[in-house]
């Protein structure tokens, strides 16, 4: 098992940029698994599968997908869709069938093997708390609400997904919801997280102060053993 560094918090708090960024300046490999949640999710519905089917339905159906991250990109069954999962319709499955005890179960092993046998940065809502508990590092980020709808906005914007600020400002707060109050692996603060607010903060100064937190500890290990 390598050193992992485990990222959460709620979607726009600006993980996925700053865990690739950390990723390739440490030589880390970097894992995404909002993406893995996604590309679940896709799969599920490509089989029919909808939020009311039951749990043994939904085990059934995760029986015949594979979901692989690979090189940044995210596979479903072998096919690269990680053009497709960005889409809104995409999120929203994905956000709801993630709360599914048979889907984060499917998606558990997925991401354990992804630090077997290299140092990982993984980001999503419980690296720290259920994942990778025993995680080398663990950062929680967080924006206010109106900087995260903005950086949504601009995201699906950018992907070609044309949305009113109204609607991504609905979209993050029906997530985090739905991340929050589940009843299985919950979105939260772990207790030796370091919390990052990045609503103000340039995107230097919240790898900075990260990487500061990395090398104060590679820098003790070195000096006292
Ligand atoms: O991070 P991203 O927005 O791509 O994640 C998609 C969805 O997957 C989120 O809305 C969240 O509900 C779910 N997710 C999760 N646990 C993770 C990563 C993502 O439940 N570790």
């Amino acid at each position: 098992m390598g050193r992992v560094i485990a990222i959460d918090g709620p979607s726009g708090a600006g993980k996925s940029t700053v865990a690739k960024l950390l990723a390739g300046m440490l030589g880390f490999n970097y894992l995404d698994t909002g993406a893995l949640y996604r590309a679940a999710a896709l799969g599920l519905r490509r089989k029919g599968i909808t939020p009311e089917d039951t749990d043994e339905r939904l085990s059934e159906a995760l029986g015949g997908i594979s979901v692989v991250f690979s090189g940044g990109r995210v596979f479903l069954d072998g096919e690269d869709v990680s053009e497709e999962i960005r889409t809104p319709e995409a999120g929203h499955y994905s956000s709801v069938f993630s709360a599914r005890m048979p889907v984060r179960d499917f998606l558990l092993p997925v991401q354990r093997d992804a630090a077997q046998n290299n140092d990982l940065v993984a980001e999503g809502r419980d690296m720290s708390t259920v994942v990778f508990p025993d995680a080398w590092k663990k950062f929680y980020m967080d924006a206010n609400i109106e900087e995260r709808a903005k950086r949504r906005h601009l995201q699906l914007q950018q992907g070609g997904v044309s949305v009113s600020m109204e609607n991504a400002r609905e979209d993050v707060i029906g997530r985090d919801k739905r991340d929050t109050s589940r009843d299985i692996a919950p979105l939260r603060v772990a207790e030796s997280a370091v919390f990052i607010d990045s609503s103000d903060m340039p995107l230097e100064e919240v790898i900075n102060k990260m990487l500061g937190v990395v090398r104060s500890e590679t820098a003790r290990r070195g000096a006292g053993g």
